[in-house]
C-alpha cells in the first residue's frame, strides 16, 4: 500500500502543528499517521486513495457512520444556510434538551457545552460549588479529557499531576482509586467522606480497556456517595446513546447518577458536550445559581441540529439493533480466533464497542469470553478478565504499534490509534466489513 501522501503531509504538518497533529493520540501511529481524505459509509479513504474499514469512527461520535442519512444532512445544511450561529438562544437547544431529558432517566435539565472536556470540567465545578467541598474521587486509568482536576497519576497515598503545567495542589484534591475495587473506594470515603464533592466515573473504562464494571461496583459508589452527601457523576461521553441505547449506560446498568456528562454522539459529528442531571443540582449553574458557566459556541445551532436529528434517526430506525448485532458478531468471531491462535489475549466490549486486549497474564484461564468480557461471575474465565486499567496496561502493548496495527492497516482495516482506546461499530458498517475484519485479525494474530 502506498502511503506517500500521508508521509508528505505529516512532514509539512510537523513544521506548523505541534507534533504534526491537533490532538496527541493522532500522532501515535508512527512513523506517520494516516491522513484522511474522506469518509464513506463504514469506510475511510486516505490521502493516497487507500480504502479502509474504519473502526475509529471519529473516536466515537459517528453512531451512523460517515454517510449521514438524508434528514440529518438536510437539517445540517438548512442550519448552515441560515447563518451558522447567533450567540442567542434557539428552539433547537430546547428540543435537543427535551429529547435527552425524555430518554435518560437521571436527567431533568441540561447545559450544552462544546466538548467532553468542557462537560467534565463544568460538572466537577458544579459538584464542588453545590456541595461546598473540594475533593473528588476518580478512577485510575479513567479519562475525562484534558482538564486540570482529573489529569492525575498515582494512588490515594501518593499522587501528582500527570501533565506538566498543573499545580501539585490540584492533585491533592483528586483521589484516584482502582476501578472495580470496592474496598479501596470504601476506605477513601471512611477517611475523607466529609470532604468529597463527587465521584467521577465512566460506566466502563473506555479509554484503557474496555473494562466493564463487576456486579455491584456502581451500586457501591452510589451508596457511598449518598451516605457521604457527595454527588455521583457518570461520564457518559463515550457510552452516552451508544451503550444501553437511548437510555445510555445508566439504564443498562440500572444505576441513577446525580449528574451525567455527555459528548460525542449527541453532537452528531460536530463539537459538543453537555452536563445533565437533577434540577436542584443543575440550578447551581449561573444564571440561576452561583457556579459560573458560559461559552460563545455552546448550544451551537449546527451541532444541535446534527445531534438531535441523529438521535431521532436512531430512535426511529434499527440503528442500535444493527450496531449491537455487528458488535456481537465481531466479539464472537474474535473470541474464536483468539481462543485458537492467541489464547492469552482477551476479547472485550459490549453493545457496539469491541477490542482485543494483548493481555499476557500467564494464566491458562485467560483469553476470550463467549461474548466479550462482560464480567460475568459465573464465567470460568472471570478471574482472568481485566478488572482495571493496570490489568490492561500489563498487556503486550508495544506490539500494537510496532507490528499489529500496521499489519491490519495493510489489510485495509483501520483500528484505534493505540492499544487502549475503544473501537466503534457504526450504522454504516456491514456484515462484509465484519467478515473482512475477522479475516484480517486471523492473519495478523
Ligand atoms: N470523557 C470521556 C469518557 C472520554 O472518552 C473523553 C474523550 N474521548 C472525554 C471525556 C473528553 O472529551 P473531548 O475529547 O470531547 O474533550
Amino acid at each position: 500500500m502506498n502511503h506517500e501522501t500521508s508521509r508528505d503531509l505529516y512532514d509539512r504538518a510537523l513544521d506548523v502543528l505541534v507534533g504534526g497533529v491537533n490532538s496527541s493520540v493522532r500522532a501515535a501511529p508512527q512513523p506517520y499517521p494516516t491522513f484522511v481524505r474522506k469518509g464513506d459509509g463504514g469506510h475511510v479513504v486516505d490521502a493516497d486513495g487507500n480504502r479502509y474499514v474504519d473502526w475509529v469512527m471519529g473516536l466515537g461520535p459517528l453512531l451512523l457512520g460517515h454517510d449521514l442519512p438524508e434528514p440529518v444532512q438536510a437539517a445540517i445544511q438548512r442550519r448552515t444556510s441560515e447563518g451558522p450561529m447567533y450567540g442567542m438562544p434557539t428552539e433547537l437547544e430546547v428540543e435537543h434538551a427535551e429529547f435527552v431529558a425524555r430518554h435518560v432517566p437521571s436527567v431533568e435539565m441540561l447545559r450544552f457545552v462544546n466538548s467532553g472536556t468542557e462537560a467534565t470540567t463544568s460538572a466537577v465545578r458544579l459538584a464542588r460549588g453545590y456541595t461546598g467541598r473540594d475533593k473528588i474521587v476518580v478512577m485510575q486509568s479513567g479519562y475525562h479529557g484534558a482538564q486540570e482536576s482529573t489529569l492525575v497519576e498515582g494512588d490515594r497515598e501518593e499522587r501528582g499531576p500527570s501533565s506538566a503545567g498543573i499545580p501539585a495542589e490540584f492533585a491533592e484534591h483528586t483521589i484516584p482509586v482502582p476501578f472495580n475495587d470496592e474496598d479501596a473506594v470504601t476506605e477513601v470515603f471512611e477517611e475523607h467522606g466529609d470532604d468529597i464533592a463527587c465521584v467521577l466515573v465512566e460506566p466502563l473504562l473506555a479509554n484503557k480497556g474496555i473494562v466493564e464494571p463487576v456486579d455491584g461496583y456502581h451500586e457501591t459508589l452510589r451508596d457511598l456517595t449518598d451516605d457521604a452527601g457527595a454527588l455521583l457523576i457518570w461520564d457518559e461521553v463515550i457510552t452516552g446513546f451508544r451503550v444501553g441505547g437511548l437510555g445510555c449506560a445508566q439504564s443498562k446498568y440500572g444505576v441513577t447518577p446525580d449528574l451525567t456528562t455527555f459528548g460525542k454522539i449527541i453532537g452528531g459529528g460536530f463539537p459538543v458536550g453537555a452536563i445533565g442531571g437533577r434540577t436542584d443540582i443543575m440550578e447551581a449553574f449561573t444564571p440561576v445559581g452561583d457556579v459560573f458557566q458560559a461559552g460563545t459556541f455552546s448550544g451551537h445551532p449546527v451541532t444541535m441540529a446534527a445531534g438531535l436529528e441523529t438521535l431521532q434517526y436512531a430512535a426511529e430506525n434499527d440503528v442500535y439493533e444493527h450496531v449491537n448485532g455487528l458488535g456481537r458478531k465481531l466479539r464472537e468471531g474474535l473470541s474464536e480466533i483468539v481462543a485458537d491462535q492467541a489464547p492469552e489475549y482477551t476479547v472485550v466490549g459490549t453493545d457496539s464497542l469491541f477490542k482485543v486486549l494483548f493481555t499476557r497474564r500467564g494464566d491458562a484461564q485467560s483469553g476470550a469470553c463467549a461474548d466479550g468480557c462482560e464480567q460475568d461471575p459465573d464465567c470460568d474465565r472471570f478471574d482472568a478478565c481485566p478488572k482495571n486499567g493496570a490489568d490492561v496496561a500489563r498487556g503486550a502493548v508495544e506490539r500494537w504499534n510496532r507490528v499489529f496495527r500496521p499489519q491490519m492497516l495493510d489489510d485495509g482495516i483501520l483500528l484505534s490509534q493505540n492499544q487502549f482506546e475503544s473501537q466503534f461499530v457504526a450504522y454504516g458498517h456491514t456484515e462484509e466489513d465484519v467478515e473482512r475484519t475477522l479475516e484480517a485479525y486471523r492473519n495478523a494474530l
